[in-house]
């Protein structure tokens, strides 16, 4: 996402692009395959959005392909307690300011006592309070959880309501990701205004989504997009970077290099040389962390609502892909999506399957009758990097020392969490380094 986002900002800007990808398909992590028992597109994970990511949907905008993502009229998130199965919404009443909005759905929400609440409403105005760009340090010094407790909350507060938000938006608990970060979703998503968490999808598999827009909007601008080869490594003459090396033995050389790449990938192509320099060592530090996405095809419909999401189940969100891409029956596509998936890193697709299957059983009585066709788990270990305390200080900026090198990638300092949003802002930020240096 962050290099076709500089690839069609610096081809709207006059640059010759070529845009190279390892994969067969665009999208990195925000794509689909296809399974070929099904015949149709997978997505690797399923990718959720909200208005507040005003870059992304710039992108979509750009692309001319807006209209192929959904976004919700108002927040409706419907959480069902899973041991006892009462269910309630949290919601937004737009036409109430920030943070009453969200007042209705909070007095009705049934999974924290009135005692609780009453806790909890302190915490958000404490959250809504803290100035965090002039508590910076202080902030990105102590874990979420630590800053929660300060702040009155309890461990089942936290449980019930912090920690689902959180390892939602952060693909981590509220005792792994920065005070600095917890309080940034909140304040730029949840409370920013009645419509920010407005929650979205795409209407499609994410790779048709991408593909052909991006190829249009470059090759109509005389870019080039090469995929299914890798970048195997920079070229260099003196300091400066000449080009790339492809792993088919192809050189292009340019005159602006922009690396894309997860923040695993980037020392190799540096090489070891530059890998050590003390601007670009510290990305060596950051750490991933993974997400399970669980992918179910029922012979009939055994969910009737869009998505729901579950407290205390290993299944945290469950997504009906039927509704989401208006599949036509009589089966059902679902998808269930785990973050902070430790736990399942090493199962097999039997263990997975197994799991999952009696838990879909427990928590949808229509899948009890259903027959399961085919089932598939698939793990990505580095899905996101974790925000942990001190992480922001290891984000390189997109400028480096290198004249004419430039890093996007959404673990590049945009100040966002591992999003898609995060990925389009560094592309637009590198795009934007790019021009100043060769006004
Ligand atoms: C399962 C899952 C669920 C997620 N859910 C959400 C969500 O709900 N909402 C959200 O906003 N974000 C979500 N994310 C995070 C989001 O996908 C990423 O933050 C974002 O897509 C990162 O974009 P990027 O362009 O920075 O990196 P990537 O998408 O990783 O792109 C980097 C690209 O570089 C390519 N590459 C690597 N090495 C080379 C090389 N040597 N030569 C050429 N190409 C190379 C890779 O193949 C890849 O295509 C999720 C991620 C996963 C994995």
């Amino acid at each position: 996402m962050a290099g076709i986002t500089v690839a069609c900002v610096l081809a709207d800007r006059g640059w010759r692009v070529t845009l190279v990808e390892r994969r067969r398909w665009l999208g990195g992590r925000a794509s689909s395959f296809l399974d070929p028992v099904v015949g149709h597109h997978v997505d690797l994970g399923q990718h959720v959005l909200m208005r507040c990511f005003t870059a992304y949907l710039g992108l979509l905008e750009r692309l001319g392909i807006r209209d192929k993502v959904f976004l919700q009229r108002r927040l409706e998130v419907p959480l069902v307690e899973a041991v006892t199965g009462r269910r309630g919404v949290l919601f937004s009443q737009p036409s109430l300011p920030s943070p009453l909005h969200l007042s209705a759905s909070f007095l009705a929400y049934p999974h924290l006592t009135l005692r609780e609440k009453v806790r909890a409403l302190r915490g958000i105005l404490s959250v809504r309070g803290a100035d965090r760009l002039r508590q910076r340090d202080g902030l990105e010094g102590i874990t979420f959880r630590q800053w929660l407790e300060t702040h009155g909350q309890t461990p089942r507060i936290i449980r019930h309501l912090w920690e689902p938000i959180i390892l939602g938006t952060l693909n981590a608990l509220p005792h792994q990701v920065s005070a600095m970060m917890g309080i940034m979703v909140l304040q730029e998503a949840l409370l920013a205004g009645p419509h920010t968490a407005d929650m979205g999808w795409a209407r499609t598999p994410l790779s048709p989504l991408l593909e052909e827009a991006v190829r249009r909007h470059l090759a109509r601008r005389g870019g080039t997009v090469l995929t299914g080869v890798a970048v195997a490594r920079l070229m260099w003459e003196a300091e400066r970077v000449k080009g790339v090396a492809l792993a088919d033995g192809a050189e292009i050389t340019a005159t602006a290099v922009v690396s894309a790449v997860p923040w695993d990938a980037l020392p190799h192509l540096l090489g070891p040389g530059w890998a050590e320099h003390p601007f670009f060592a510290p990305v060596r530090r950051l750490k991933g962390a993974p997400i399970l996405n669980i992918h179910l095809w029922y012979d009939r419909p055994v969910m009737r609502e869009p998505f729901v999401g579950f407290l205390n189940s290993p299944m945290q969100w469950v997504f009906n892909k039927s509704a989401l891409w208006s599949l036509e029956g009589p089966g059902q596509h679902l998808s269930i999506s785990i973050s902070g998936a430790e736990a399942y890193v090493g199962k097999s697709q039997e263990e997975l399957e197994a799991i999952f299957r009696e838990e879909m059983e427990h928590l949808f009585p229509l899948a009890r009758r259903a027959r399961l066709l085919h089932f598939r788990g698939v793990l990505m270990r580095n899905a996101t990097f974790c925000p942990a305390p001190g992480v922001e200080a290891l984000r390189p900026p997109q400028a480096t020392p290198i004249p004419n090198l430039f890093l996007a990638g959404e673990w590049t300092r945009t100040g966002w969490p591992s999003t898609m949003e995060s990925a389009v802002r560094s592309g637009l930020l590198a795009a934007e380094e790019v021009q100043r240096r060769f006004l």
